[in-house]
């Protein structure tokens, strides 16, 4: 019998499963602090737990986190580790320490269905979403290595589509019980998808990134194909709407620069020009080189020049990639072939 790894369970599903197995809600209540906040890795420590339950639970469940392979830390201090999930199957994690805060990024999926062609997770075809325990699983692991104050959705995979997955996490993030992050330190990240699926993540109250990388259609289709579905009006709607359903203050867009591809003079303009109405902000991103890309980075002069022209009308500023060299920036993760 395989075991149910209960890492991923909010309390309430705790409960749930707890009762269809004979136990009880106080035994839930009981074990769900040494899950998430004493992060115990096994059932024999919790010693408030009569043995007979302890046997019980050992029997049925674990608390296995996946086992990390490599851990690579850059110039800058970003950590990135390469974790093995039960089955075989390899993501990547980041952790990115700074003067004030310390923000791990997760990964939802392993590969991504999206093919961005800017990214290097985008040339691994999808295999699986990540289960909740998968994914807070990361979150343990940095926790493990120093005190994590922010927590970005931006790694392997397109968080939307693993909704159900991301909103058990979600829970036990901002469950005071458990994580007790407030809302505006977590942020979930999109290529941009808008369909209902935001409406629902506005319940939770987290801050919304939205990958633009294009002023246009035509050059957004170009470099991410759901640009097709889910086009640039229909964004520009999400960021109009999320802030009041979301209570939160804007969304970001993202947006990445690409030599001679969208960081011209005119794409600045035409930036400018599309967002001066939308309340938002774009951070501009400094593309990082991976094996077999095509795509190159702006120089820094260009980059100068398209935050001048495009800050005229919005709020612009250049992001610092971290991480670069050891290809744990933004688009740069993938599983294990960063290995060959
Ligand atoms: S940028 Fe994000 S959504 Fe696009 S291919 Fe990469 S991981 Fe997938």
């Amino acid at each position: 019998m395989q075991k149910i790894n209960l890492l991923g369970f909010t309390l309430e599903q705790l409960k749930f499963e707890f009762l269809k197995n004979g136990l009880s809600i106080l035994d839930a209540k009981r074990v769900f602090p040494w899950i998430h906040t004493k992060l115990a890795a096994s059932f024999s420590v919790m010693t408030d737990i009569p043995l007979e339950i302890r046997k019980i639970l050992e029997h049925a469940y674990s608390l296995a986190r996946p086992r990390c392979l490599t851990l690579q830390k850059s110039r800058d201090g970003t950590s990135k580790a390469l974790l093995e999930m039960v089955d075989g199957n390899l993501i990547e994690t980041v952790l990115i320490p700074e003067e004030r805060r310390t923000t791990v990024c997760v990964s939802t999926q392993i590969g991504c269905a999206m093919g961005c062609k800017f990214c290097h997770t985008g040339t691994q075809s999808f295999v699986r979403n990540l289960t909740s325990s998968e994914m807070i699983s990361q979150i343990f692991f940095w926790k493990a290595e120093r005190a994590v104050t922010n927590v970005v959705f931006m790694g392997m995979g397109e968080p939307l589509l693993n909704f159900e997955n991301l909103s058990s996490v979600l829970e036990l993030l901002l469950d005071e019980k458990a994580h007790n992050f407030s809302r505006n330190k977590i942020t979930v990240s999109t290529s941009g998808i808008t369909d209902d699926t935001i409406k629902s993540l506005a319940k939770f109250g987290v801050k919304l990134a939205i990958s633009l990388h294009a002023p246009t259609d035509e050059k957004r289709s170009f470099l991410m194909p759901i640009n097709k579905k889910y086009n640039i009006k229909m964004l520009l709607e999400t960021a109009r709407t999320y802030p009041q359903n979301s209570n939160t203050d804007c969304v970001t867009f993202e947006y990445l620069l690409l030599k001679d591809v969208n960081d011209a003079d005119s794409d600045a303009l035409a930036l400018a020009c599309l967002l001066k109405s939308v309340p938002c902000k774009v951070n501009l991103i400094a593309f990082n080189n991976w094996p077999g890309t095509k795509f190159a980075s702006s120089t820094e002069g260009r980059r100068n020049e398209f935050v001048r022209i495009a800050s005229n009308g919005i709020r612009v500023t250049a992001r610092k990639s971290k991480g670069g060299d050891i290809l744990a920036a933004c688009g740069q993760l993938k599983g294990a072939s960063n290995l060959l």
